[in-house]
């Protein structure tokens, strides 16, 4: 697999290109948006990730569905918080 830094563009130095059918996205596209997604990318990574979906419709798509993804698993995870919270308010109260 080819893989390099994009030259053209000077944010784009700080993500690793490779050419996938379609053209050239970053390497590791699902895992990026998904870290892009939760916040945890650093910011010069973050904008360059920004700078290139905007402008690809394949990395796009990615990026909207892993935030549809996080967002189901948040609300998923914050339901389960509070069902725990629920029974042990329900176990304290019996005890
Ligand atoms: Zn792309």
């Amino acid at each position: 697999m080819q893989q390099f830094f994009l030259r053209q563009g000077g944010l784009r130095r700080n993500l690793l290109f490779v050419r996938e059918k379609g053209g050239y996205h970053p390497k590791n596209a699902e895992q990026l948006a998904e870290a892009y997604c939760m916040g945890a990318l650093a910011l010069p990574e973050e904008i360059a990730f920004e700078d290139h979906y905007i402008a690809c419709a394949r990395c796009a798509e990615i990026v909207e569905n892993t935030a549809l993804y996080v967002g189901a698993m948040q609300v998923a995870a914050r339901r389960l918080r509070e069902f725990v919270r629920g029974v042990e308010r329900v176990e304290t109260a019996v005890d």
